[in-house]
């Protein structure tokens, strides 16, 4: 019997998220063999290259038989269809889970297929950057952030603990969430910002009063600002359309927080201006304090 946590694991979809998980298992000696799935040769033959995964394969059915752990890491519009074309592969006792960004339509689209000797343990680490693909991948990405599960009431509580195992293997502190509040609270932590950093830098992008692209004149405060905006727009087109409700919520919130903002300029109310600062500031300063306690 082998000592490791995983002797076999298949990553599906080879990129910053899978590709990461990926390292950190293997730095920590919890797997065995790793076997990267994917389309693109290109991207596998450099995942080999880089020993982010022990060998590679363009078909799902091959690269899942053997694994006792399948983690898929595509976009999450692919991560049902991905699934469904597995199932049928998939050992006995083997566990399926995911790192999607979105959990209740990806719940939606994967357990109704599940076989009955197959376990499905929903995910989401709240780690990343705005890069793709398995040359972005590193073993560290991590380290000391939260990995959210949302087991559902048909989770079994072994296949639940493994996956637990595995992220704080990776570094990350596991808590369990209700899937609802999953959304909810992903949609305005990160959802909506994604959103305003996209919108922002199409309407300062599109400006055309002067004959020369003004992003040429962005400094520090509009780059930190609209790094996220850089971020694979395949991964946030389907992020926007699979937690649309939750995204329109906080959407429409900001606008009123917008639409207060451009209200105290135009009326050039100096007190509500400074007040309306203030409290960001605050709130920004906040957690600022939360995320130094967390990582120390
Ligand atoms: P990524 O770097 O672009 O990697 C995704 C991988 O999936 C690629 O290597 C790609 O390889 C494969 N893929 C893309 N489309 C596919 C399709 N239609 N069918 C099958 N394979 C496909 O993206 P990522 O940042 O790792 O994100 C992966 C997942 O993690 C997403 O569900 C995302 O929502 C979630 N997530 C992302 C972050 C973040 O900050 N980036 C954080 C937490 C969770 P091929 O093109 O070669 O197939």
């Amino acid at each position: 019997m082998s000592d490791v946590l995983i002797p076999r694991l298949a990553i599906l979809g080879v990129g910053l998220i899978g590709g990461s998980l990926a390292l950190s298992l293997k730095q920590a000696h919890a797997v065995g063999e790793t076997i990267g799935i994917g389309r693109s040769l290109s991207n596998l033959e450099k995942a080999l290259e880089l020993g982010v995964v022990d060998r590679v394969t363009q078909d799902p059915a091959e690269g899942v038989r053997e694994a006792d752990v399948v983690f898929l890491a595509t976009p999450v519009q692919a991560l049902g269809p991905m699934a469904c074309q597995i199932m049928p592969h998939l050992k006995p006792g083997a566990i399926l889970t995911d790192g999607g960004s979105v959990k209740a339509e990806v719940i939606r689209a994967i357990e109704p297929h599940l076989r009955a000797d197959v376990h499905f343990v929903p995910g989401h680490p709240i780690a990343g950057t705005e890069k793709s693909g398995a040359e972005a991948a590193f073993a560290t990405l991590y380290r000391k952030r939260r990995c959210i599960l949302t087991p559902s009431a048909h989770t079994d509580v072994h296949a639940l603990e493994l996956v637990r195992s595995m992220w704080e293997t990776a570094g990350c502190e596991v808590v369990i969430m209700d899937v609802e509040k999953h959304d909810r609270v992903l949609a305005a932590i990160s959802h909506l910002p994604h959103m305003v950093a996209y919108a922002l830098v199409n309407g300062v992008g599109s400006y055309d009063r002067y004959d020369e692209n003004i992003l040429a004149y962005s400094a520090g405060g509009f780059r930190d600002f609209t790094r996220i905006a850089s971020s694979d727009p395949t991964m946030w087109r389907d992020i926007a359309l699979t937690n649309r409700d939750a995204l329109l919520e906080m959407m429409e919130g900001f606008e009123r927080y917008f639409a207060e903002l451009k209200e105290n300029v135009s009326s050039g109310d100096a007190d509500a201006l400074y007040r309306f600062f203030r409290r960001s500031k605050e709130l920004r300063d906040g957690i600022l304090t939360l995320s130094t306690e967390e990582n120390t």
